[in-house]
């Protein structure tokens, strides 16, 4: 299949792009910068222009942006849409989360349905922040599944940089289905819902001040930063990135998968367990580790809390999750590469 794969360079999209290429499908990526793209291109020396190659497309905000990244000879058949900002220093909620989230989704839509008609499947990465309902806190009994929506709404949106991100990927998946549902396009989507986000990085983007948000968390422990205070877990949930990057492919790839959202969590995880698969394969490490924890901060909470419903990622997908320890493991490893 003749992909286009937008924001190569994240953390998943850099997972999601070798798994197409594994998979024998031909991908055109989107970055900000030919800096980026030579860095992509240098790390895959034996892949060919034919199967490999770029558009710059600097700021999915604006209008039309990828009014030229979307055609192709031979055309696309499939997208699967990445790009979004998910940091929290900003100091404008609506230009710097919400617009680009969301205009950057409406517009790939927009510009596939103009100028890309053999397009049949578009993926796009959503989030667990799409789906959880903040105000319902630990909300024990809950059982969590597509099947839920954050009712964020704009005004709360603006609150905090937290809900500004969380409100971002909202908006930008229900402007999604409006769009399928108002403009009736040629082709079907299917959203990618992960929790926390943990996993190796690719050594060739990433350097240890600007490591993706989501595996912060384990640099700092790594670094010795986390010893004496509870560090909060926030959401119990987790997902390894190649088992996310895996459910894109697989969502595009699969008929069934079409007009559908898939929660990915490979289940429960909390602080602590990251600190102990440290602890027990990098001794090293030990002395820089937290050796005490807060039940509901850095362990889980003592009154219960939320469970999950994975079960249509299993069923239609195929996935397989993997273990935490496994995860942290291989996660600490690639940070180590690039100099931990
Ligand atoms: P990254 O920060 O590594 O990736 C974000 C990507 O989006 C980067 O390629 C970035 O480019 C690009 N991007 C952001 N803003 C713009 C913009 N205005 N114009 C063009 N490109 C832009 O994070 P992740 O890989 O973790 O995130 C990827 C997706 O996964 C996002 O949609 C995020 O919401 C979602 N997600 C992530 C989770 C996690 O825990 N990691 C959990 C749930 C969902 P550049 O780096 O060049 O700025």
């Amino acid at each position: 299949t003749r992909v286009l794969l937008s924001g190569g360079s994240g953390f998943i999209a850099a997972h999601v792009l070798d798994i197409l290429l594994e998979h024998g499908h031909s991908v055109v990526t989107t970055v900000r910068s030919q800096g980026k793209a030579d860095k992509i291109k240098e790390a895959h020396p034996d892949i060919g222009e034919d199967k490999l190659s770029f558009a710059i497309v600097e700021d999915i905000a604006v209008e039309g942006a990828f009014d030229e990244a979307v055609k192709s000879d031979p055309p696309f058949e499939a997208v699967i849409h990445t790009a979004s900002p998910f940091h929290f220093n900003v100091t404008d909620i609506q230009k710097q989360l919400l617009d680009p989230a969301v205009v950057g989704t409406t517009g790939i839509l927009k510009s596939i349905k103009k100028h890309a008609p053999e397009v049949k499947r578009v993926v796009i990465t959503s989030s667990f922040a799409a789906i959880v309902n903040p105000s319902k806190g630990l909300w024990p009994g809950h059982t969590y599944s597509e099947e839920d929506w954050s009712p964020l709404t704009q005004e709360e949106a603006l609150e905090s940089p937290m809900a500004g991100y969380r409100a971002s990927k909202t908006f930008a998946e229900k402007a999604a289905w409006e769009f399928l549902e108002k403009e009736k396009p040629n082709f079907k989507i299917a959203t990618i819902n992960p929790p926390l986000v943990f996993g190796p990085i690719v050594h060739y983007l990433n350097s240890l001040d600007s490591l993706n948000t989501s595996n912060q968390r384990i640099r700092n422990y790594m670094q010795g930063k986390a010893k004496d205070e509870p560090v909060p877990t926030g959401v119990y949930l987790w997902v390894d990135v190649r088992d996310v990057a895996l459910a894109h492919v697989k969502a595009m790839e699969l008929p069934e998968a079409a007009n559908k959202r898939f929660f990915v969590t490979a289940g429960h995880f909390s602080n602590r367990e990251i600190v102990e698969a440290i602890s027990k394969n990098f001794p090293d490490l030990k002395d820089g580790l937290p050796t005490e924890f807060k039940k509901g901060v850095d362990d889980y909470p003592e009154e219960g809390f939320y469970s999950y419903d994975n079960s249509r990622s299993r069923e239609i997908l195929g996935l397989k999750f993997r273990s935490i320890e496994e995860c942290v493991t291989d996660t600490v490893k690639s940070l180590q590469a690039v100099g931990a």
